[in-house]
């Protein structure tokens, strides 16, 4: 069998000497997504033996909750006969899983539902098929290419952070930016001048030698999703790390087995996430005609949702159901795991949620 680093390695060599060193994005989203050789389409990357752990894989709690904001959300949308949920990268479909089974309890919404994922990962499209039980789903490679004239709820889970970024820096009175090339030993870091520089998402004064990173990608991500909204009225919610003020610096990051590693060691084979800057995200939503609610953290979103309450309801059932022993370990662990989710030094805080919806006046999506 090819070994898919080296194949992805030298598919990338081959890119830089046929058209010089690739930029960043490129190169990320090389490293994620090649169709043949990319991290997330040759394994599941998820849990303990993994590389890392995303908060519907710490507990159910977390699915359980979106569940709970979507039912609410249907409701004040003036409940639809029919909408679409739409997820964006839906790792293994246990978010879509725990959500649906809290969704189910309003029969009247989940006749509404039609699921849509987009995804990328085959590999990952086939856990979803075997997690998410419902017929009314459809799969799809990319927002652009749902078709649909229904309201729309749009979420995502940790998947802005996976999104392309590049990095610019202001030298010598002009912009350069990054690129990847090869030398003797493998893959280095070089700077180069700019064809088109991005002047709306970069400063206009910007110091100089900093690092400033921007998501192209991202941005018309979510541009994407505003015309979905503007089209077919909706709302959508997501959920990740990062920062609601950014004024420069670098936050790309290389995880493998939950250890960080160099970017450039073994492309394809560990994972590659920036931090959401949400502050730029709050504007194109707002520029594109969007309503927007404030920014929260992790921790206040699902807090107001009552994850506090559904963790002692499910510490109680784990005491009746197996007995003081058991029982308590069981309900330490739910302890633990609601733990990870909102406190403030672990996911609570980095972690945010942004909502932005159009089409409904006064819309007030809980938690927000
Ligand atoms: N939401 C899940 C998985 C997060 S990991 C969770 O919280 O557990 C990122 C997910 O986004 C993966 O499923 C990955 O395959 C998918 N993905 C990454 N880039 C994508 C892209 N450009 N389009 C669609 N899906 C993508």
């Amino acid at each position: 069998m090819t070994d898919p680093s080296q194949s992805l390695r030298h598919y990338i060599i081959d890119q830089i000497q046929k058209s010089g060193p690739v930029p960043l994005g490129q190169y990320m989203d090389l490293c994620l997504g090649h169709p043949e050789f990319g991290y997330y389409i040759t394994r599941d990357p998820f849990g303990e033996d993994g590389d890392f752990t995303t908060a519907p894989e710490v507990s159910q709690m977390f699915g359980e909750m979106i569940g709970a904001w979507v039912i609410d959300l249907w409701h004040k949308m003036g409940a639809p006969k029919s909408f679409d949920l739409i997820e964006c990268g839906a790792g293994r479909g246990t978010l879509m899983a725990d959500a649906l089974r809290v969704i189910a309890m309003d029969h009247d919404c989940v006749d509404a539902l039609n699921i849509k994922i987009v995804e990328t990962s085959p590999l990952l499209k086939a856990k979803q098929k075997e997690t998410i039980q419902l017929s009314r789903i459809e799969w799809f490679d990319e927002l652009d290419s749902i078709n649909t004239s229904e309201s729309c709820v749009i979420i995502g889970n940790e998947f802005l952070d996976a999104l392309p970024v590049e990095h610019f820096r202001f030298t010598n009175g002009a912009w350069t930016q990054r690129h990847i090339d090869q030398n003797a030993e493998g893959f280095e870091y070089v700077w180069l001048p700019v064809k088109e520089v991005p002047n709306d998402a970069l400063p206009r004064d910007p110091v100089a030698s900093k690092i400033y990173e921007i998501s192209p990608a991202r941005d018309r991500f979510i541009e994407n999703c505003m015309s979905v909204l503007t089209e077919n009225t909706g709302a959508a919610l997501f959920i990740d790390y990062g920062h609601t003020q950014y004024d420069g610096g670098e936050t790309l990051q290389a995880v493998k087995a939950h250890e960080f590693i160099s970017l450039l060691e073994q492309p394809g084979q560990c994972d590659i996430t920036a931090h959401v800057n949400f502050k730029a995200i709050k504007d194109i939503a707002q520029k594109k005609g969007g309503a927007i609610e404030d920014i929260i953290t992790q921790s206040e979103f699902l807090g107001s949702l009552g994850i506090m309450q559904r963790a002692f309801a499910l510490q109680n059932v784990a005491l009746k159901k197996y007995g003081m022993e058991q029982g308590a370990a069981k309900a330490e662990s739910i302890h633990n795991d609601l733990k990870r989710l909102i406190d403030k030094d672990q996911m609570g805080e980095l972690f945010k949620a942004i909502c932005f919806h159009h089409g409904y006046e006064d819309l007030k999506p809980a938690g927000f």
